[in-house]
């Protein structure tokens, strides 16, 4: 096992394009890392960098406190498994796991005893004498998988793994991946674009934006304590709902739906921002939605028109109407409402968070951990 130390990392293509900015980041040894966000935010780039196959531009890269930026992708002791599975497809499931091992000249009998546990970890045992192009898309995967733990390595660096997978696939392999970590104890990078991964599988996740790292934390931390809102907004399915309005008075008059800070941000807060725009976010399932038996305490109330219900089985997402504001609210599939019916909900205090307009910060309230 392997700890790494990222300072101040950069990355600028040749081209001129600065694709990764300062990124900074304490790796421990065994630890599952996450590196989310959007199509070409640098996740791939900053991972390339860490297996030697990009330089660094700037900045430290260091394994085990030594430093490793001029150390070739060999001499860093990592395996990485691409999207692509990159199988050699005239060889069989046996060649393709033994390939590394056979070019590092290790002995047959000790070649064939790691293919064998390798297969079983890994359900491929019945598999072995099958050529690629004869096994599914989850099989495949697992036969990339297995070529890079075979190797027994420190570091383990996985780049969307699991996107040629069908939703099933995806799920299923998941959790192998998971299992496979806790056995092998490897120091593992995993990069997606996909929050339900990050959440499921991470330890800790880094979410980045157009290059730049805009938050590291356990999941828990990063749906409930989100730094700004692209975090809140990219950590969460269905994503958090934002209203924008201005502070007047301590209140924010969302369409009629007065919303009293005071219950929820200090006084200096509501000083500091009194006049000012700022970004109201609750997570659609947060909401409760109010019957005549229920009565609401320590909550706001908000007032809707339901516009679609999308039954989902487990939950219903319902797409609402805040008066010209539109919010999604996950509710108990029992209480799905009908469409184009008005209807009432409430916030608890404890579920809301305001965001600075301007900077797209979170701003501290009373409830902030
Ligand atoms: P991600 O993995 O998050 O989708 P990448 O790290 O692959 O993103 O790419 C980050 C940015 O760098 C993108 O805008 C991409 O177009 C750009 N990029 C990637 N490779 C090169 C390259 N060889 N030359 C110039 N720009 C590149």
């Amino acid at each position: 096992m392997a700890y790494l130390t990222l300072k101040g990392i950069n990355k600028i293509y040749p081209n001129g394009y600065h694709a990764v900015h300062d990124f900074n980041l304490q790796i421990e040894k065994g630890e599952f890392i996450v590196f989310v966000g959007s199509s070409g935010c640098g996740k791939s780039t900053t991972l390339r960098m860490i297996a030697g196959l990009e330089n660094i531009s700037k900045g430290d890269f260091l394994i085990d406190g030594q430093r490793a930026n001029e150390k070739g992708p060999r001499e860093r002791g990592v395996a990485m498994v691409f999207q692509s599975y990159a199988l050699y497809p005239h060889m069989t499931v046996y060649d393709n796991l033994a390939f590394g091992l056979t070019l590092q000249g290790v002995d047959d009998d000790v070649i064939e005893q790691r293919v064998n546990s390798t297969a079983a970890i890994l359900g491929l045992t019945d598999y072995l004498d099958r050529l690629p192009r004869e096994l599914s898309g989850g099989q495949r995967q697992r036969v990339a998988v297995g070529r890079a733990i075979i190797r027994k390595v420190d570091i383990f660096l996985m780049d969307e793994p699991l996107s040629n997978l069908d939703a099933k696939q995806r799920v299923t392999m998941r959790s192998e991946i998971t299992q496979i970590h806790r056995e092998t104890g490897a120091t593992t990078i995993y990069v997606t674009h996909d929050q339900t991964e990050a959440m499921t599988m991470a330890d800790r996740i880094v979410v980045m934006k157009d290059g730049y790292v805009q938050q590291v934390g356990t999941p828990y931390d990063l749906y409930f304590n989100p730094t700004n809102m692209f975090v809140a907004g990219f950590i969460g399915e269905p994503p958090m709902n934002f209203i924008e309005s201005r502070i007047e008075n301590g209140i924010l008059n969302i369409s009629n739906n007065p919303i009293d800070l005071s219950y929820v941000a200090d006084s200096e807060v509501l000083e500091k921002y009194e006049g000012k725009e700022v970004v109201f976010g609750f997570r659609p399932e947060a909401v409760r939605l109010i019957n005549s038996n229920y009565e609401v305490g320590n909550a706001y109330k908000m007032n809707c028109v339901v516009e679609l219900v999308e039954l989902l089985g487990d939950n219903t997402n319902v797409y609402v109407d805040i008066y010209g504001v539109n919010s999604i609210l996950k509710v108990d599939p029992h209480e799905s409402p009908e469409i184009n019916t008005a209807l009432e909900f409430s916030i608890p205090y404890g579920s809301v968070y305001l965001f600075d307009k301007e900077t797209e910060k979170r701003i501290k309230l009373k409830n902030t951990k």
